[in-house]
């Protein structure tokens, strides 16, 4: 395995790599979820490069960019067990060197949703993310659906950019309660912990609501607002029925949508979500 960090030993190690390449972007303290999308573009590629940064202008100011948690030797470890063949690790003065004011931003995707309470962290994840395929040039790049309007937001981008990357989109991996696999959830105290699958349960019993034939968006939504309440330590920040594609707010009865929601336990914000009516 390489380990790079400038650009231009990147660059260098990247053109000895045979093709396809999957790029596995990551922000480290990897755990199941991070070796799953490893693992896919193990599967499907010649040569997997994964990047590790801790991207800083997809934070806000205050957010928790000093106290996000960091093992790169662990993360190494892994990896190699995984046989990556190259890993990235980034300096802030590569990404963003002095003078910087090149963003990229999508104009309607990024305000709904995580967007509405985060409102730089999509510019932030799309130019960091831009910056990668630059850098990398890989032919495919493979994202969880644990962030799924990061995952829309993505495949648009690339899209609408010309990126000549095909955006793989991998299923959400949880603990055995159904808490979704999360680096931040190494913030959480062992009571906060305990009433953290009530996320999955909320979204559960929706979907299951949904395929029982309760397709009415508010209906939905009361049903994931009343698991949430049954738990003291959960703060709603938000529930949402969305479209899949453009991520408004659906209201009426829905054949297919994106169930989702942001809920903080005392100072860490958990997200997750589900999707009903499609097929996988
Ligand atoms: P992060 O390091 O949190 O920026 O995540 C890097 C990538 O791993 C992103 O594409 C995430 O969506 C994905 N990811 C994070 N948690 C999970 C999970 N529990 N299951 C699947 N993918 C995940």
């Amino acid at each position: 395995m390489i380990l790079t960090s400038t650009l231009n030993e990147l660059r260098e190690a990247r053109s000895g790599l045979l093709n396809p390449v999957g790029l596995v972007p990551t922000m480290g303290f990897l755990h199941e979820g991070h070796i799953s999308l490893v693992r896919c573009a193990k599967g499907e590629n010649e040569s997997v490069v994964v990047s590790i940064y801790v991207n800083p202008t997809q934070f806000a100011p205050t957010e928790d960019l000093k106290a996000y948690p960091r093992n790169t030797e662990r993360d190494l470890a892994l990896l190699e067990n995984e046989g990556v063949d190259l890993v990235w690790s980034p300096s802030d003065q590569d990404m963003y060197p002095p003078g910087f004011q090149t963003w990229v931003e999508l104009e309607r995707l990024t305000k709904f949703l995580e967007g509405s309470y985060r409102p730089e962290h999509f510019r932030g994840v799309a130019t960091v993310v831009s910056k990668l395929f630059n850098a990398v040039q890989p032919q495919r790049a493979y994202f969880g659906q644990k962030d799924a309007q990061q995952a829309v937001v993505i495949t648009r981008m690339t899209q609408d950019l010309n990126f000549p990357v095909e955006v793989i989109i991998c299923p959400t991996i949880r603990e055995a309660d159904g808490l979704a696999l999360s680096s931040r959830n190494s913030y959480l105290n062992p009571e906060e912990r305990r009433g953290a699958p009530v996320l999955y349960r909320a979204l559960s019993g929706a979907k299951e609501a949904f395929e029982s034939g309760i397709i009415d968006s508010e209906e939905l939504h009361t049903h994931m607002l009343e698991v949430l309440e049954n738990e003291p330590l959960a703060e709603v920040e938000y529930v949402s029925v969305a479209d899949l594609e453009t991520l408004e707010e659906l209201d009426g009865p829905i054949t297919r949508g994106l169930l989702s929601m942001a809920v903080r336990f005392r100072t860490t914000r958990l997200i997750d979500n589900m999707i009903v009516g499609v097929d996988h």
